[in-house]
């Protein structure tokens, strides 16, 4: 591996894939394997968004680089009225997953990525690859792994004027929790006086269970990309639909994503992004989808959050997504005693003697020793369950 790219040794040997692997080979064995580790939606594609699908199989042509047309008016047309946040049609581009636009962002904006610990797996990585300094900023259980306005502060004072790209993510991955409008308000407060560049991952806003999700572009609108797409809220991760909304003044990072685009992966399926027109543009049938999907999450989560509760750790409620992230440190002597003493191992023993696959909290960029793990709410096939809840959040 001489001629191997610097950045990207070692990259790929992630917990991550060996906990798959050993799920994998555990299923082949014969063993009941549950897949508590995905990050995928239990749901369905809503029925109008699979029609659309089918009426425009027969689109075979590229389309626009930054995207549909079509698409993108009905994106902001989303934004507006779920999120409150205005952004003109020519400010949003289509790419093949958010995954796919936040590298490419990360490729064209020149500076330090900063993300809280635990963060989602991907993005260090790609920072990585790219051979961007990447910044872990702490965070405290007692108060849901947030980010704070006050860590990212001293963060920039210790070295000011130098260019950020902050990602925040909420309702997050891995723990579901979300900022307070308070929180948001302190954050874009710090932004703004270091002119930082917000990417705000809101891939899970419209999972949020109150669906109230409110978005930092309502308070730092002129330094914040807003990250959405199709995967999460639609159930469609598998179509690789992802936008991103851009205000006037960083004009100049969509126009430097769209030569990059341009010169990789063209555009987005049209059969997809023309699908994709009908999921954005909302009405009755997706507000009730929604609806429904929110209200099975928010049960799972309190009933499992109750379950660990009554196992002696301290998980308060997520707020949206479909993620718990427990932190066994207060069972720690019992484990500890067993030979378990980080992550990874916990996982392993976990996914051994019960068949439950996790991720460890490693994975996310938590320190080894420290015993957290991500589990998903759900292995289940959504469609049932979506059947038979009723709409609305479940209050009591
Ligand atoms: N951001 C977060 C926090 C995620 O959990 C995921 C998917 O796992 C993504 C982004 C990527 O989503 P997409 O399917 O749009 O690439």
């Amino acid at each position: 591996d001489v001629h191997l790219n610097l950045n990207v040794r070692g990259l790929g040997l992630s917990a991550t894939l060996a906990i798959n692997e050993r799920s994998n080979a555990l299923r082949q064995q014969g063993r009941e394997v549950f897949k508590f580790g995905l990050g995928q939606s239990p749901f369905p594609v809503p029925a109008p968004v699979v029609a659309a699908l089918r009426e425009h199989a027969e689109e075979k042509d590229y389309l626009p680089v930054m995207g549909l047309p079509a698409l993108r008016e009905a994106i902001a047309g989303y934004l507006d009225r779920e999120h409150d946040v205005a952004f003109r049609p020519q400010d949003i581009m289509i790419g093949p997953g958010s995954k796919e636009l936040m590298f490419i962002l990360q490729l064209v904006y020149y500076g330090d990525l900063v993300i809280p610990t635990p963060s989602w797996v991907s993005y260090a990585p790609q920072a990585s690859i790219i051979g961007r300094r990447v910044h872990w900023l702490p965070t405290h259980r007692a108060n849901h792994w947030k980010l704070t306005a006050e860590s990212l502060d001293a963060l920039c004072q210790r070295d000011p004027g130098r260019p950020r790209l902050v990602i925040l993510n909420y309702p997050a991955n891995p723990h579901g929790y979300t900022f307070t409008g308070d929180e948001l308000q302190d954050i874009a407060r710090v932004a703004r006086y270091h002119r930082l560049i917000l990417l705000s991952d809101e891939i899970y806003g419209q999972l949020q269970f109150d669906g109230r999700h409110r978005s930092i572009a309502r308070y730092y609108p002129e330094g914040t990309i807003i990250s959405d797409g199709l995967s999460k809220w639609c159930g469609a991760g598998g179509w690789r639909l992802g936008a991103f909304a851009f205000p006037q003044n960083l004009s100049w990072l969509r126009d430097a994503m769209a030569t990059v685009a341009s010169e990789t992966y063209t555009s987005v399926a049209a059969p997809i992004q023309y699908a994709a027109v009908t999921g954005f543009q909302g009405g009755g049938q997706m507000d009730s989808y929604l609806q429904r999907a929110r209200a099975i999450l928010q049960g799972l989560a309190r009933y499992q959050v109750e379950l660990y509760q009554r196992a002696g750790l301290q998980l308060a409620m997520p707020d949206g997504a479909f993620y718990l992230f427990p932190d066994f440190t207060p069972l720690e002597d019992r484990l500890r005693a067993r030979g378990i003493e980080d992550s990874v191992t916990l996982c392993e023993t976990l996914l051994e003697e019960t068949g439950v696959a996790t991720l460890p909290g490693e994975a996310f960029g938590r320190p080894a020793g420290e015993l957290s793990l991500r589990q998903a709410l759900v292995d289940f096939d959504g469609q049932q369950a979506l059947d038979h809840a009723d709409q609305g959040v479940d209050e009591t």
